[in-house]
């Protein structure tokens, strides 16, 4: 079986004047990746085009294999769980769920042993046979999750799926995700809150401009060039900074959190740090390379600019 779950090429989509997807290229591999991007990026009608809801003008997705324009195909195989409450009012969660398993294709039996199955396995057995309409939001959302796994999928897409929820609601959601994601199920997140992602996906997709900016492993997006480094020292810095300037390095202090950002210029390592500390007796308390938080990534990528300093990382 191929490693890529999901494999968009240069998707076009068009509303009237709005391009929505210009030139939308990924390769999504199984395991858990984040998709995000500011309001209006295209994440939501990239995954409306994955699922086969809306054709592209130009390019295609191949979603597990399968053109995502033979539609029911797909979905068959695609648990999807929208932003949007979607439930039918009256109906118990056990009658929602089942619902979407029937709408998935499984006959009415099948869909009700796998309703009861996974709301007990998102922790609403006990509520099942209350209808949906008096739910908080929390409860809500994981009858939304239950009706995305009803049919056993190989591959979960959530849209905005903590919008709404408080911090401990929020945790609970993601670890069902991760334990989704355990057992074997391909996720896909998209999300603007970026610790969503950092604490759920392994991999990330930043959405700009209705095209993919930025791919890859979320520590591999936040490592910072291999010729940056934060430095960390005692006391006085001045005559360190005077000492680096002279050997070439580029400099940016952020005084506030106690840190140096020093670039080192081609073919340079640690060593000329380490002779500029020398030669100005400065005490160095930590050097490491400098890496970037996943929201100075994502800003960077969408041309925004960033509101903070750099990340110390290891
Ligand atoms: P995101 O999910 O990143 O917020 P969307 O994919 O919803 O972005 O939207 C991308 C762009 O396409 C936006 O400018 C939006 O207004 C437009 N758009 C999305 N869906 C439609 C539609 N059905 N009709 C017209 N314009 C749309």
């Amino acid at each position: 079986m191929t490693d890529v779950v999901v494999e968009a090429t240069d998707v076009v989509v068009q509303f009237g004047p709005t391009r929505a997807l210009d030139g939308f290229s990924c390769a999504l591999k199984r395991g858990t990746t984040g998709v995000l991007g500011p309001n209006g990026a295209g994440k939501s009608t990239f995954l409306k085009v994955l699922l086969g809801l809306v054709a592209p003008n130009a390019g295609s997705v191949v979603t597990l294999g399968v053109d995502s324009r033979s539609g029911p195909v797909v979905r068959k195989r695609v648990g999807f769980m929208p932003e949007r409450d979607c439930h039918i009012p009256g109906l118990s969660a056990l009658e929602t769920v089942a619902l979407c398993g029937e709408l998935a294709g499984l006959d009415t039996a099948l869909a009700f042993r796998r309703a009861h199955e996974t709301l007990t396995y998102v922790a609403l057995g006990e509520v099942r046979y209350r209808p949906v309409d008096g739910f908080s939001t929390g409860l809500r959302q994981r009858v939304k999750l239950a009706a995305a796994l009803v049919h056993d999928p190989d591959l979960l897409v959530l849209d905005e799926p903590t919008n709404g929820l408080d911090p401990a609601g929020r945790e609970e959601f993601l670890e069902l995700v991760r334990r989704v994601a355990r057992e074997g199920v391909s996720v896909l997140l998209s999300t603007h809150l970026l610790p969503d992602v950092e604490a759920t996906c392994s991999d990330a997709i930043v959405v700009g401009r209705g095209r993919a900016l930025r791919h890859g492993t979320v520590a591999d997006l936040k490592r910072g060039s291999d010729a940056m480094r934060r430095v960390e020292v005692d006391g006085d810095y001045g005559g360190f900074v005077a000492a680096l300037k002279a050997r070439g390095a580029t400099l940016s202090v952020d005084a506030l959190a106690g840190f140096l950002l020093v670039g080192l210029p081609q073919g340079a390592d640690n060593a000329l740090i380490l002779a500029a500390a020398s030669e100005s007796r400065t005490g160095i308390r930590r050097l490491s390379r400098a890496d970037r938080s996943l929201e100075e990534v994502f800003l960077e990528a969408v041309g925004l600019p960033a509101s903070g300093g750099p990340h110390a990382g290891s």
